[in-house]
């Protein structure tokens, strides 16, 4: 464990970063791909939780403007963050992981019910937690849900897995001259509307003081180097 800086870190996965190549849906390639980087960390004793959002399936907001009333579709959107936890924990069991699901909402016949105790308790044990269905709540998102949680399981790091080995000051797809940031403030993240994450997940973690880590998942060893501090990323704190 002497490797890595964190010992407990939740990472926070769009659903979008589980479509692979796709247009819609879960692409088990990629599930499985990221189960791989996990299993790798985890291997080496760092205690892992899990965020996953439904961007891939069901997204509240573009669906209430498509006309379902809004906190019914962000129901949906939580009901479908739960699809991606089953997939996940199916490809991390594979590895032979130990995982458990709790969601927000309860469900008792397809996985536990969040409890902070118990989460924390599993990842005492070194099996890795996925939470389910966001807050629990309409109006939020799931990267609330990833601080929210990371909060309370008193976790060193906040690990935003995305397409993009950073935060730039511009998109880098279409200014090959963007330049990326290795380290940034809360506050400017904040000031200049950097969106890297919502607003209400960056202030909370700014109150309890927990860096958010932003990185590409889709470098492969990317997250077992960021964790070895060798990696490309951004550090907000
Ligand atoms: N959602 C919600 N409350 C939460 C978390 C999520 O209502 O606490 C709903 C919301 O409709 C959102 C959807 O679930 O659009 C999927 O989450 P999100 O958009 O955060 O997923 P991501 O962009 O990370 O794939």
């Amino acid at each position: 464990m002497a490797e890595y800086k964190y010992k407990r870190v939740l990472l926070k996965i769009s659903g979008e970063a589980l479509m692979g190549s796709l247009a819609y849906g879960i692409d088990t390639e990629t599930v499985k791909r990221f189960a791989g980087e996990i299993k790798a960390a985890h291997d080496k004793g760092l205690e892992i939780a899990l965020v996953i959002g439904a961007g891939n399936i069901f997204r509240g907001l573009s669906s209430a403007a498509a006309g379902i009333e809004r906190s019914t579709a962000d129901y949906m959107g939580m009901l479908a963050t739960v699809m991606n936890a089953l997939a996940m924990q199916s490809a991390l069991e594979e590895l032979g992981v130990d995982t458990r699901v709790q969601s927000a909402i309860p469900m008792q016949t397809v996985c536990e019910p969040y409890i902070r105790r118990k989460a924390a308790r599993h990842m005492a044990k070194g099996r890795v937690v996925i939470f389910a269905a966001g807050t629990g709540n309409p109006y939020f998102t799931t990267d609330t849900a990833a601080a929210l949680r990371a909060a309370e399981m008193e976790c060193d790091a906040l690990l935003k897995g995305t397409q993009v080995d950073g935060v730039y000051d511009s998109d880098p797809k279409t200014n090959p001259n963007a330049k990326r940031y290795d380290k940034l403030s809360y506050h400017k993240v904040l000031s200049d509307d950097l969106r890297v994450m919502d607003a209400s997940a960056v202030t909370l973690m700014r109150e309890n003081k927990i860096p958010i880590i932003v990185f590409s998942l889709a470098d492969q060893g990317g997250f077992d180097r960021v964790m070895a501090g060798q990696g490309v990323c951004t550090i907000i704190g």
